[in-house]
């Protein structure tokens, strides 16, 4: 039997059982346990744990937003057809995307270690979600001993405050030198990020320490020069014993965009070039040493693979690698 004719076939199968329920229904013989239930919706989990060495790593879901466009912010420089053409290849509508938010909960088993606070209350209720998220996860915000702040985004310094107050109560802060001085100067006051960066970070700086690329924020976790999406944006390099990762932050922002074609500029790349240049050199640190890699916008778990494929890379999704 040839393909077509097989699937004529079971649908036509399909379609006699169907008609046989209807039949019973009909008849006034339901068959029992086969009461409607309620659509509930979309359901995704939250978190996300595995080993690293001797360390814990967590992954917390902050929240998405689903947006109207991919090429006004990915292949800004691109024609539209061809943005919508990579995408189409790789199973994703041209004109639409989602784009998540992925804190990172690091226990070293000396200190827990959170980067990045999430959206905040600005984004609710689609994000700004990482305080119920931890608590599933299972951790209180009380427990949080160091706050990362890989860069000033408000989607990364939106949740530091809670109406008003540190919303981890216990913490001590992180942050980049050259990232706070650029954006709590007087000449960025009246931007958006610079007001929040204001409100949110500015407070907080009796309690932080900052760092430059090469220098430590914890024993095991060392900050990399990832300049350009922000003027002081840092990655950050996870290792304990023979177990290493590589924390992106954003620079790589869409699994498929800006993995396949690096060079093409991001809306959000404050300078195109040195956030491309940026790109390349941590996608290429993960690709020869095979280091997995944790990115703030990836899709949730935000966990994969890195791999050097025609004039870019290849994002392979985490499965079960690290339960073995
Ligand atoms: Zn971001």
């Amino acid at each position: 039997m040839n393909e077509k004719k097989q699937l004529i076939s079971r649908r036509t199968v399909l379609a006699s059982a169907g008609a046989v329920a209807a039949a019973t229904l009909a008849d006034g013989h339901a068959s029992p346990g086969h009461a409607a239930a309620e659509m509930l919706g979309p359901s995704n989990p939250t978190h996300f744990r595995f080993k690293l060495g001797e360390f814990e790593v967590t992954t917390i879901l902050d929240g998405a937003i689903q947006v109207p466009t991919v090429n006004k912010i990915f292949g800004q420089d691109q024609k539209a057809e061809d943005v919508a053409a990579l995408m189409g290849a790789n199973h994703l509508p041209g004109d639409k995307m989602e784009i998540g938010f992925t804190p990172v909960v690091v226990n070293t088993g000396k200190e827990v270690v959170l980067f990045d606070s999430g959206n905040g209350a600005a984004r609710r209720p689609k994000a700004g979600n990482l305080l119920v998220a931890l608590k599933q996860a299972g951790y209180s915000p009380e427990e949080i001993d160091a706050v990362v702040i890989t860069h000033f985004h408000p989607d990364h310094i939106g949740g530091l405050m809670e109406d008003g107050k540190p919303a981890f109560p216990n913490a001590r802060y992180v942050a980049g030198e050259t990232e706070f001085n650029f954006w709590t100067a007087a000449d960025q006051a009246e931007g958006r990020v610079g007001k929040l960066a204001n409100t949110n970070v500015k407070p907080l700086a009796p309690k932080m320490t900052f760092v430059k690329p090469e220098q430590e924020a914890s024993p095991g976790i060392t900050a990399i020069d990832a300049f350009g999406h922000t003027p002081g944006h840092m990655g950050y390099h996870i290792e304990s014993g023979k177990n290493r990762l590589i924390l992106m932050a954003d620079a790589c922002n869409h699994y498929v965009a800006s993995m396949q074609r690096p060079d093409w500029h991001v809306k959000f790349d404050m300078d195109k070039a040195a956030a491309a240049a940026a790109r390349k050199k941590l996608l290429d640190m993960a690709a020869a040493d095979k280091i997995p890699v944790a990115g703030y916008h990836m899709p949730f778990p935000a966990v994969g693979f890195v791999e050097r494929r025609d004039i870019g890379y290849r994002w392979t999704p985490v499965s079960y690698q690290f339960n073995l």
